[in-house]
């Protein structure tokens, strides 16, 4: 069952892919802490994030998988990280409010990894995947090593695919003014 608010706010969220100015200051929002990217704007009393898209309300973590990873439809996002205020693509995953419920026990482990090993340096390709789709969106190395604490020549390499050549954006560059240096083969 889709819910006419979400379907709603899938609209605005898709509406927002479309205007860069948006997405820049959404993304503005997010800070790398320890692993995840929390929300710096205003929260809900449930300690997620609170975005406004179009003058409207949405959560930001729902906000950031719609930017990243498309459209959620009718099911919940959902953090592993279960860290609320986060909104870091690879911390998210699609379910249902069952599954919401029922999923206590598998969260934590991110956020147990976080504390035990911060800045590890090891990346995994899913993370790559998303740096790859951030340089398709323009952005620099340098911001996109802050966001993943990472070196800035390390990101730099990613961008150039000079690292992680295997690992392709699957995205065109969105902003065709901006249009960045992709492996392309
Ligand atoms: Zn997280």
């Amino acid at each position: 069952m889709v819910s006419t608010l979400r379907t709603h706010h899938n609209r605005l969220l898709i509406e927002m892919l479309s205007r860069e100015s948006d997405v820049e200051r959404f993304l503005s929002k997010l800070k790398l802490v320890g692993y995840c990217w929390e929300w710096q704007g205003s929260r809900y009393p449930s300690g997620y994030g609170k975005a406004t898209v179009n003058g409207e309300q949405t959560g930001a973590h729902r906000a950031s998988f719609t930017l990243f990873c498309g459209d959620p439809g009718g099911l919940s996002v959902l953090h592993k990280c279960d860290n609320k205020p986060c909104a870091r693509p690879q911390h998210l995953f699609l379910g249902t409010a069952k599954d919401n419920a029922l999923d206590a026990s598998a969260k934590g482990l991110l956020s147990r990894q976080g504390k035990e090993g911060k800045r590890a340096k090891t990346l995994t390709s899913y993370e790559v995947y998303f740096m790859k789709l951030l340089f398709s969106r323009g952005w620099l190395p340098k911001r996109v090593s802050t966001y993943y604490g990472i070196s800035k020549s390390m990101a730099e390499a990613i961008r150039l695919g000079t690292a992680w050549s295997d690992i392709h954006c699957p995205y065109p560059p969105l902003f065709k003014n901006r249009r960045a240096a992709l492996v392309s083969t």
